[in-house]
């Protein structure tokens, strides 16, 4: 049985990759199984979708917890112990990530020793894309699939997008299979898993430790930093310079993210790049300066993120 999990930030088309994935499996004659799983709120925030696919019912549930293909739509995910992108894989294990950098190096760097391959990082304009050019990507990994049942999955499952998307998907699709061509074959199905080998979680006995000591603290911005939240944002929180009283400590600390900084005049500045579009800050300044325009009406009108 093939076992393969996508990660990728929600609104990536990571669940849509697992079901062009899917499809071309079933339309090859395979059993399937797909399904997304959500970890956190909203767009952006980790994601991870899974895709079994075997000859004779498939009997497994769950996460797959020793994949064949592990697929990274975003690279960023693989600093980030919590995405547990590197969960599970075996030396046999392929990698498929979506990078600007050589595979050698990602090798190197996560000291993989299956086979590592990499999509070529798609331009900004065209990210929105990247699950099709991740599930064209892995089909051109996997033996029994091939270009024609690609496209016939790409068509069936996005046809509810119109034939113009449609058309873009698969133009990505197809130049992603292509690229990845040479290495037909790449993938190969996992064997059974024994329920025997399942280890159930056991209790984790905890030290007593001083408050001061256990107390959870941050001590430096690590991930988070790293992590754009800012493409969470649905609403963009726009602060009316003129209405602003200065208060100075209302924003800036009731924003989770830290993203209000504070200038030396007291006047707040939201960091863009990692305001989540939450609107605590809107419900909490007391002089009403805050609003929320949409994203994409923010954008027609100008205002630079
Ligand atoms: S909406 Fe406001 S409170 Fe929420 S993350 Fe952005 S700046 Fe911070
Ligand atoms: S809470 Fe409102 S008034 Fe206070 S600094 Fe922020 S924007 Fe200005």
């Amino acid at each position: 049985m093939y076992r393969i999990r996508l990660h990728g930030r929600g609104g990536q088309g990571m669940k849509t990759a697992g079901r062009i994935l899917g499809s071309a499996f079933f339309l090859a004659g395979f059993e399937v199984q797909d399904a997304p799983r959500y970890g956190a709120e909203r767009r952006g925030a980790p994601i991870f979708a899974y895709v079994r696919a075997g000859r004779t019912p498939i009997l497994e549930r769950g996460v797959i917890s020793r994949p064949d293909l592990i697929i990274v739509a975003d690279d960023h995910l693989l600093a980030m112990p919590g995405a547990g992108v590197l969960s599970g894989a075996q030396p046999q294990t392929a990698f498929l990530i979506h990078s600007h950098e050589k595979p050698s190096l990602w090798r190197e760097r996560l000291n993989l020793q299956g086979p590592v391959f990499t999509l070529p990082g798609l331009p900004e304009n065209e990210l929105r894309f990247r699950g099709a050019a991740c599930a064209g990507g892995a089909a051109a990994l996997i033996p029994e699939l091939n270009i024609d049942l690609l496209a016939e999955a790409v068509q069936e499952e996005l046809a509810p997008l119109g034939p113009e998307l449609v058309a873009t998907n698969l133009g990505v699709a197809r130049m992603a299979y292509a690229s990845l061509a040479a290495h037909r074959g790449a993938v190969h199905e996992g064997g059974p898993v024994s329920a025997g080998e399942y280890t159930p979680p056991g209790w984790l006995t905890l030290a007593c430790e001083e408050p001061l000591l256990s107390a959870p603290a941050i001590h430096a911005a690590a991930t988070s930093e790293l992590s754009q939240t800012g493409l969470w944002r649905t609403e963009r929180p726009i602060i009316d310079g003129s209405r602003c009283n200065r208060c100075w400590w209302l924003c800036s600390t009731f924003c989770p993210e830290g993203a209000i900084q504070v200038d030396d005049e007291r006047r707040p500045r939201i960091d863009y790049g990692h305001c989540k579009g939450c609107l605590v800050c809107l419900a909490q300044c007391p002089a009403h300066a805050i609003s929320a325009v949409p994203e994409e009406e923010a954008a027609a009108q100008g205002e630079t993120p």
